[in-house]
């Protein structure tokens, strides 16, 4: 079979691009999974600028459960903590399997989607009208299709990228280990509208740990998990641990039968946006291309976005104008400096790495909670709105604090 373009992933990039492409293209969707609503590897949280993006061809709010407007940090002793709000919501949940499962059923008569078909590889055969062939694999047979133009759309650990040797390949990464169970947040003043973040330190080094409330199957839910340095893998097991605390500190009550309702572990890329993310009729996007921040983890944002923005030059690429995918970055920037929120993300993620002991955590915890009342409207929505928490923290009267935390950071350094 023919196709104009061959797209590998079908989440949040890859369908993202397909319901944005021109219909005058020919396009196929391939993922390997064998229900798209069975699993999606993220916990869902969008802020209101990936809302308004999504709700532009997507009927989103019915997938919306809760409007979260608060933050509660909870400090390295799980007892320590503080709550910050914002007037209206922060970041939304989202319904994330079926958000996928909707996206997928409402792309265009144009697009042809088939799962349980995974990407192997592709060769440039540099024929004229469609020149790569590439090979497919289904669960009975290989085949091969051909196409003008190939996307990557397929996560951190990208099979596209690795079938190049001229495009770029994340290289570190955090693992995420999250489950989902029925049953209530029982801490703070408004448990369905917050966000709970763990400042673990010792015991989660890397990230922390999140707890986030949700609705599932019409039923109270929520979501909590762990993430470490991928070379710290082995410590996800701790996620059960995790648990047990939130259960002893009656954070957490979990419906009668105990089990989680779904448990998934999956790549986060850290190494901030790619540095060559399109070759010959080949381009990268979301995780696979690094668009996912380094710190924060929040990676749809960066997935809509370039899944938006390619659909505006692939079309000019196959048009003849074969310096459209330089404009690539450059557009993504466009959307509120988003390219610029990314490498300051890389940033912030080399400061925590050297965080190595509770005590260190705890010298930020300090910090922060002295500004509660600024704290969320800087923190993870500074890539919709430019606001940074550095700002908030670098104050005089911090000076102290901030002399304790740098010189607990450098003792991190010999221990
Ligand atoms: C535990 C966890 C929690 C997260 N929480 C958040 C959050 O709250 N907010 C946020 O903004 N971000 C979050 N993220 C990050 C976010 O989920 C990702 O950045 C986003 O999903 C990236 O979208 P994508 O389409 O680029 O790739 P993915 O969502 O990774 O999708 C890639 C698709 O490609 C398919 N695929 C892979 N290889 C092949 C192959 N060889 N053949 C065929 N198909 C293939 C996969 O099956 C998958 O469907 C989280 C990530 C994790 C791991």
């Amino acid at each position: 079979m023919n196709y104009d373009v061959v797209i590998i992933g079908a989440s949040f990039s890859g369908l993202t691009l397909a319901h944005h492409l021109p219909p005058t293209l020919k396009i196929l969707v391939v993922d390997s999974k064998k229900a798209l609503d069975a699993c999606v590897e993220s916990t869902g949280l969008i802020t209101q600028a990936t809302f308004d993006l999504l709700s532009e061809f997507v009927d989103l709010k019915k997938f919306i459960p809760n409007q979260i407007n608060s933050i509660g940090v909870i400090g390295t002793d799980f007892k320590r903590n503080f709550f910050s709000y914002t007037k209206t919501p922060w970041i939304y949940s989202t319904d994330t399997p079926q958000l996928i499962k909707h996206m997928s059923e409402t792309l265009p008569a144009n697009v042809t989607l088939r799962i349980t078909t995974k990407y192997l590889s592709y060769n440039d055969t540099n024929a004229d009208t469609y020149p790569l062939a590439i090979n497919l694999k289904t669960t009975s047979d290989t085949e091969t299709v051909n196409a003008k133009f190939l996307v990557g759309a397929d996560g951190a650990k990208s099979s596209v990228a690795a079938s190049n040797s001229k495009l770029s390949k994340n290289k570190k990464f955090l693992v995420g280990l999250e489950k989902a169970f029925y049953g209530d947040i029982t801490f703070g003043p408004h448990p369905t509208q917050a966000v709970y973040h763990y400042w673990f330190g010792e015991f989660s080094l890397g990230y922390g740990g999140w707890l986030s409330p949700s609705i599932i199957n019409g039923r109270n839910a929520f979501r909590l998990g762990i993430a470490k340095l991928s070379k710290n893998a082995r410590d996800l097991t701790k996620v059960d641990a995790f648990i047990k605390k939130l259960q002893t500190k009656k954070m957490i009550k979990i419906a009668h039968d105990n089990e989680p309702i779904l448990t998934f572990g999956s790549l986060i890329p850290l190494s901030g946006p790619l540095r060559k993310v399109f070759d010959k009729n080949t381009l990268l996007l979301g995780d696979a291309a690094g668009l996912c921040g380094a710190f924060a983890a929040d990676g749809i944002k960066g997935a809509v976005v370039s899944g938006q923005v390619a659909a505006k030059l692939i079309p000019r690429y196959l048009a003849g104008d074969k310096q459209a995918l330089k404009k690539y970055y450059p557009e993504i920037q466009k959307y509120n400096q988003l390219m610029t929120y990314y490498r300051k993300q890389v940033l912030y993620r080399f400061v925590w790495d050297l965080m190595k002991r509770d005590r260190t955590f705890d010298a930020m915890f300090d910090i922060i909670a002295k500004a509660k009342h600024e704290f969320l409207n800087q923190f993870c929505d500074s890539k919709d709105r430019h606001k940074s928490l550095i700002g908030i923290v670098l104050k005089v009267k911090n000076l102290p604090a901030l002399a304790k935390y740098a010189l607990l950071i450098f003792l991190d350094q010999f221990l």
